[in-house]
């Protein structure tokens, strides 16, 4: 059953449909219970479907961890963004909670609203235009789609997450990890303008302010991303990868720090790597874009480094930013996607990554990630602006990312967010920070040490953009 202009304005459905709310009991109403329900509120007509069945619900109260599931009271699936305007003032005047739920790839419940409604972004799925200056499209649209697009111009986004099958407003709203941050920055670093609704339903067209510069990486805590033009580069066909091998982690960590220093390669990541002796080695994986006939000059850019083996490979640009399907692919065949998955991200101080690295590969062993992998690569703080992504005080920062797929043993799942905990308490005291897609239980108070010094001027924010504190619960930045 759904609420929209449609069925609400037919009789037909109107003797069926819900057309209130009773903030009391937290229940939906039909016409006769409404009226008999004094504090009954109406709800707003909609382009799109207000869904309240079980199997709505379960949508909005799972995501990628299924590690926790917070039943929302309404699905919204929006047919416009006047209805995320109607819903989000609906919310703030009833003080109902609303969030965003794009692609739900986060761990831990972060685009849930227990008893608020969920906004399910995948209809907003528009791409308005796409040109140099950069690409309008709706937040619900995919990466996938949006570069696939974009390539068709002859033109590409110019950093893009690991993973493509995301939201552009979920990865705009988190900060965004990937290759190329190394020197452009976060995703969310890479954005021209931004359509936003703010906790009181009023809708803003961004270009610059003070807005425009705290919502990207900002957990949809002061307004929901609606639209975004995303920043565009001319497009290579052709992605040339370099894999270096390391067994000694200063040796990795060495050659790590040289290239992303001086910028040699478009794309900079690494890995750990299991290795025969049930320990971990090490892989830097390094890319170049380029088109026939330029072909990167190798032995400039594998110059000065030291690893015990190098593989080289081509292959074209989009199969490289795709790769990740292919893991999908074989992780759903083998029964691993739809089950529990603990994940850590983080972020390290670079003065501190060594001995923090010792200090947990005494810990972590290649069974804690199941058929997951670990990434272990630097970038430059100095390339990142989102304000409220919340990085390690060092020049250069390192992401390290457990990717898990264990078995779904419950006693496994539990040691595994376990050690998420004492992984990320380590890094913390060594001044790391937390990367919030992860799962990891965070309150106010971990979200206050996260922040350090910048806690005032987030915390103040909220209370201008979002004063009755409805958006994004499922973060727990403000408790609830
Ligand atoms: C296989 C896999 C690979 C991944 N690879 C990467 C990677 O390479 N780099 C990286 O950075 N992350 C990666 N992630 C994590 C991913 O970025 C986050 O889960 C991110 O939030 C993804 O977008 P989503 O559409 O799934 O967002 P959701 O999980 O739906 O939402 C994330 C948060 O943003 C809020 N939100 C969603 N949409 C909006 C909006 N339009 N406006 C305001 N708030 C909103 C939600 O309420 C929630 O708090 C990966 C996850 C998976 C499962």
């Amino acid at each position: 059953m759904g609420v929209s202009r449609r069925n609400l304005l037919t009789g037909a459905a109107a003797a069926t449909a819900v057309v209130a709310f009773d903030p009391t009991r937290q229940s939906w109403l039909g016409h006769a219970a409404a009226q008999g329900c004094p504090g009954a509120i109406r709800i707003p007509r909609l382009d799109g479907e207000l869904l309240f069945d079980a199997a709505s619900l379960d949508v909005g109260a799972t995501d990628f961890g299924h590690l926790v599931e917070r039943r929302p009271a309404a699905l919204l699936k929006p047919g416009s963004v006047r209805d995320v305007q109607r819903a989000v003032r609906f919310a703030n005047r009833h003080g109902i909670s609303v969030a965003m739920r794009g692609q739900a790839h986060s761990c831990f419940g972060q685009a849930q609203a227990l008893c608020g409604i969920v906004i399910d972004t995948r209809t907003l799925d528009a791409i308005h235009s796409i040109d140099a200056s950069g690409a309008w499209v709706d937040a619900g649209v995919k990466w996938s789609t949006l570069t696939l697009a974009t390539l068709a111009e002859g033109l590409t986004p110019r950093v893009l997450t690991d993973y493509l099958e995301l939201s552009v407003g979920g990865v705009l709203s988190v900060g965004g990890i990937g290759g190329a941050m190394n020197r452009y920055g976060f995703v969310a670093d890479n954005v021209e303008a931004l359509e936003v609704v703010t906790g009181d339903g009023c809708l803003h067209t961004l270009r610059h302010g003070d807005l425009f510069r705290s919502v990207p990486g900002s957990l949809g805590q002061f307004a929901l991303i609606v639209r975004a033009k995303v920043s565009l580069d001319p497009a290579p066909t052709q992605a040339r990868v370099y894999d270096l091998v390391y067994t000694d982690l200063s040796q990795f960590i060495a050659d790590q720090r040289t290239v992303a220093n001086d910028e040699r390669f478009d794309f900079l990541e690494g890995q750990l790597i299991a290795n025969d002796s049930g320990g971990f080695d090490f892989l830097l994986q390094a890319a170049m874009w380029f088109d026939a006939g330029s072909e990167p000059d190798d032995a400039a850019l594998l110059a000065g480094l030291s690893p015990v083996a190098t593989t080289t490979t081509d292959q074209p640009y989009f199969d490289w930013l795709n790769r990740v399907a292919a893991a999908e692919g074989f992780l759903r065949s083998i029964g691993l996607w739809e089950t529990p998955h603990p994940w850590s991200d983080l972020f390290l101080d670079d003065r501190s990554v060594e001995s923090y690295m010792r200090w947990t590969l005494d810990r972590l062993s290649p069974a804690d990630l199941g058929f997951g992998l670990a990434l272990l690569y630097p970038f430059k703080r100095r390339a990142t602006r989102a304000r409220y992504v919340a990085t390690p005080n060092s020049r250069l920062v390192w992401a390290f990312d457990l990717l898990r797929f264990p078995f779904p043993d419950p006693a496994v799942i539990q040691a595994l967010l376990d050690q998420n905990r004492e992984l990320y308490e380590e890094a913390a005291r060594l001044g790391g920070k937390r990367y919030p897609v992860s799962a990891l239980d965070f309150d106010q108070a971990d979200w206050i040490e996260q922040y350090g010094p910048r806690w005032r001027s987030f915390a103040s924010r909220k209370r201008r953009y979002d004063p009755r504190n409805v958006l994004t619960p499922g973060q727990h930045v403000f408790g609830s």
